[in-house]
C-alpha cells in the first residue's frame, strides 16, 4: 500500500511536468489560428459600428440576443468570419430582408452572403444568439459569465473576457486589430429589480411593465476592444461627480452596491488623483465623450473601457498586499490605478495581437510608480518599482506567439514595467521621456499597434537605437548580467546573458561619485582616479551585477540566490 501510494505520487508528479513542458510548446491549432490570425473572412471588411442587444435571464443562466454588425467592405467578399463560443450558438444571420446561410467550425460562423459585396460599400448583418453561456469558475481570469449574489442575496451578475474573447458571451469579430470605429451600443435587457450597467453612457431605460423587465440602453462613441465591453448586473446604486481636467468637464459615475456606498464615497477620492496624475504623464483622459466609471463588481478589476471594474474592498494596496512589499503600495489603491492607466495604454492605444499584451499590461504596470512619483516623490516611484521585481519569473519571453491568440509570460506586467523605468534611465532625460508618453498617446490616440511601432516610436523619439533593450527584455528570458572586477583602481567588467550587440548605458557609483558605463559583451577596463573601495550600479537598471569570483565561491552565491523567485503576480486584468 505504502509502495503503491509512492509510485502513484511519483506518477502524478512526472505526468504533471510532462503536461506544463508540452502546454508551452504545443502546436498551433486551427481553432488558435482562426481566433488569432486576420483571416481572409475577417480581411475584407472593417468594423463601423456594433449593436449588441442582450437579454440576461439569471433563473436559466441564459442569454438571448442579437449583434448589428456594421462595417465597410475593404476588398470584395462573399463569406465572413463570425466569433461565438459554444456552448452558445447562432440562430440566425439577417442581411436587410434576407437571411443568410452560415456554417459552424469549432468558435467560428462562417456566413455567405447571397452575392459578393463589392469593395467600398457600407453594410450590416444581424446575427442572433441565444443558449447557456460558460461560466466564469475565476473571474477575471477566467472568461465567461458570473451568475453571482451581492451580501443580501439578490443577483450580481458579471461578464469577464480578457484572454478567452468577447466571443466567449457574444457574437463579434473577435481580434485586436479591428475595433467599431464609430463605437458600440449595448442594450441590455434584465429583470425589472436589476440595473445593468455597460460601457459609455446610459441613453435610456425602457421598462416592459407587464414583461416586469428593463432595458438599459448604453452608448459608447469611441472604437473599443471587444474584451473591453462588459455588463454588470446588480442592485446598484448611483452617484457621480464632475473632474474638471485637461479636456474639460469629465463625468465620472459610480455604480456600487448599496451597503458599499458610504465606503465608496469616501474610498474613491482616489479617483480624480488618478486623473490627474495620469493626465499629467500622458495627456488628456482619452473618452471624455464616453465618460469615466467606476462599477462594483466581486473580483478584483478589469479594464473595461469607461467602464473600469472595481472589486479591491475599498482599501489601498492590491487584496490587502502591497506588490513592491516595501510600504509603498499601501499609499494608493492597486486596482483604481493600474486599471485606469489602461483607459490610456489598452483602451486608447490597444495591441494589434495579443502576442504584444505587454503594451497594455508593461505600460500599466509602469504606470503605477508615475503615480506614486506624481503624489509622493521619486524616492517611493523608485523604491515601487525596483520592488515589484520580486514577482518577475523570466520563465518564458513576455510576447507570446503571434497570430495564435496566446499571451507571452505574466512577466509582462512587473518584466514590462521595469524595463520602461530601465529605458527612461536611459534616456535620461525627464522631458524627453514625458513628451514621449504623452506623443505616444497623441500620435497612437485611438490606434491598434503593434510592439514594433511602439519601439520605432520611443526609439525615434529618444534618437537612441534601443532595438537591443527592447529584444533582451521581451524577446528573451535572461537578465543581463553585469561582472566585473576590482583591482586598485582598475574596474574590468562586461555583459553576460545577453543578445547579440546589446550595450546599454548604465550608471554606476564608485566611491560616492557616479559614472556612466556603456558596457558590451568584450570586457572593458576603467581607470580610476583612486583605489576603489566601493562599486555600485544604480538601482534604476534593471540588471543583475556579479563580482567575479573563484568558480566555487560563484556557485556557493548560486546556490544562496536559489529561492528568491515567489509568485505574487499570477495575472492581474
Ligand atoms: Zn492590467
Amino acid at each position: 500500500m505504502r509502495k503503491l501510494t509512492f509510485i502513484t505520487v511519483v506518477f502524478v508528479l512526472l505526468n504533471f511536468n510532462a503536461g506544463d513542458v508540452s502546454a508551452q510548446t504545443k502546436e498551433v491549432t486551427r481553432q488558435e489560428t482562426l481566433r488569432g490570425s486576420i483571416t481572409p473572412e475577417r480581411d475584407w471588411w472593417d468594423l463601423l459600428h456594433y449593436h449588441l442587444r442582450v437579454e440576461f435571464l439569471p433563473e436559466t443562466r441564459r442569454l438571448k440576443g442579437s449583434n448589428e454588425i456594421t462595417f465597410k467592405t475593404v476588398k470584395a467578399g462573399n463569406k465572413m468570419q463570425i466569433d461565438l463560443q459554444p456552448p452558445l450558438a447562432i440562430t440566425k444571420v439577417t442581411h436587410g430582408n434576407s437571411e443568410l446561410k452560415y456554417e459552424r467550425e469549432g468558435n467560428v460562423y462562417w456566413v455567405m452572403f447571397e452575392k459578393e459585396l463589392p469593395k467600398g460599400v457600407e453594410d450590416k448583418i444581424e446575427v442572433f444568439y441565444e443558449g447557456v453561456p460558460v461560466v466564469s469558475r475565476n473571474p477575471p481570469w477566467s472568461g465567461g459569465i458570473t451568475w453571482g449574489r451581492d451580501d443580501l442575496g439578490e443577483h450580481f451578475i458579471v461578464t469577464t473576457c480578457q484572454g478567452i474573447g468577447a466571443s466567449i458571451w457574444w457574437p463579434n469579430k473577435d481580434h485586436g486589430a479591428d475595433e467599431p470605429d464609430r463605437g458600440m451600443q449595448i442594450s441590455v435587457t434584465v429583470p425589472e429589480n436589476l440595473v445593468a450597467v455597460s460601457n459609455g453612457r446610459l441613453k435610456k431605460t425602457d421598462h416592459d411593465l407587464s414583461g416586469k423587465k428593463k432595458t438599459y440602453h448604453w452608448e459608447v462613441t469611441n472604437p473599443i476592444n471587444n474584451y473591453a465591453v462588459n455588463v454588470n448586473i446588480a442592485n446598484y446604486v448611483h452617484f457621480s461627480e464632475k473632474y474638471q481636467g485637461k479636456g474639460g468637464v469629465l463625468d465620472v459615475d459610480y455604480w456600487v452596491l448599496p451597503h458599499q456606498k458610504e465606503a465608496a464615497l469616501k474610498h474613491f477620492k482616489e479617483v480624480p488623483r488618478t486623473l490627474e496624475a495620469f493626465e499629467h504623464w500622458f495627456g488628456k483622459y482619452p473618452f471624455y465623450e464616453d465618460s469615466y466609471k467606476l462599477v462594483a463588481v466581486q473580483y478584483p478589476g478589469m479594464e473595461h473601457q469607461s467602464s473600469v471594474t472595481y472589486g479591491n474592498w475599498y482599501r489601498n494596496g492590491y487584496l490587502q498586499r502591497d506588490p513592491c512589499n516595501c510600504g509603498v503600495g499601501f499609499k494608493f489603491d492597486f486596482i483604481i490605478v493600474h486599471e485606469s492607466a489602461h483607459e490610456w495604454f489598452g483602451n486608447n492605444i490597444s495591441m494589434k495581437d495579443a502576442a504584444d499584451m505587454w503594451i497594455h499590461e508593461g505600460f500599466a504596470n509602469y504606470s503605477e510608480n508615475l503615480f506614486v512619483e506624481y503624489h509622493f516623490g521619486k524616492k517611493d516611484a523608485e523604491d515601487y518599482v525596483v520592488g515589484t521585481r520580486r514577482g518577475i519569473r523570466n520563465d518564458k519571453p513576455i510576447i507570446g506567439a503571434y497570430g495564435t491568440n496566446r499571451e507571452g509570460s505574466g512577466d509582462m506586467y512587473p518584466k514590462g514595467g521595469n524595463m520602461l523605468h530601465t529605458i527612461r534611465h536611459i534616456i535620461n532625460d525627464d522631458a524627453k521621456w514625458l513628451a514621449i508618453l504623452r506623443g505616444l498617446n497623441a500620435d497612437f490616440w485611438r490606434q491598434t499597434v503593434t510592439t514594433q511601432q511602439i519601439e520605432s516610436y520611443i526609439t525615434n523619439r529618444a534618437g537612441l537605437d534601443l532595438s537591443k533593450v527592447f529584444d533582451q527584455y521581451l524577446r528573451t528570458t535572461d537578465i543581463p548580467l553585469l561582472r566585473y572586477s576590482v583591482n586598485g583602481k582598475t574596474l574590468t567588467y562586461n555583459y553576460e546573458r545577453v543578445v547579440k550587440g546589446f550595450a546599454m548605458p548604465i550608471r554606476v557609483t564608485i566611491n560616492g561619485k557616479e559614472l556612466k558605463l556603456i558596457p558590451t559583451e568584450a570586457k572593458q577596463t576603467l581607470d580610476f582616479s583612486e583605489e576603489i573601495k566601493t562599486f555600485e550600479v544604480n538601482r534604476n537598471f534593471y540588471i543583475e551585477a556579479e563580482m567575479r569570483l573563484e568558480p566555487q565561491k560563484a556557485q556557493e552565491t548560486q546556490r544562496r540566490q536559489e529561492g528568491k523567485s515567489r509568485d505574487l503576480y499570477s495575472h492581474v486584468g
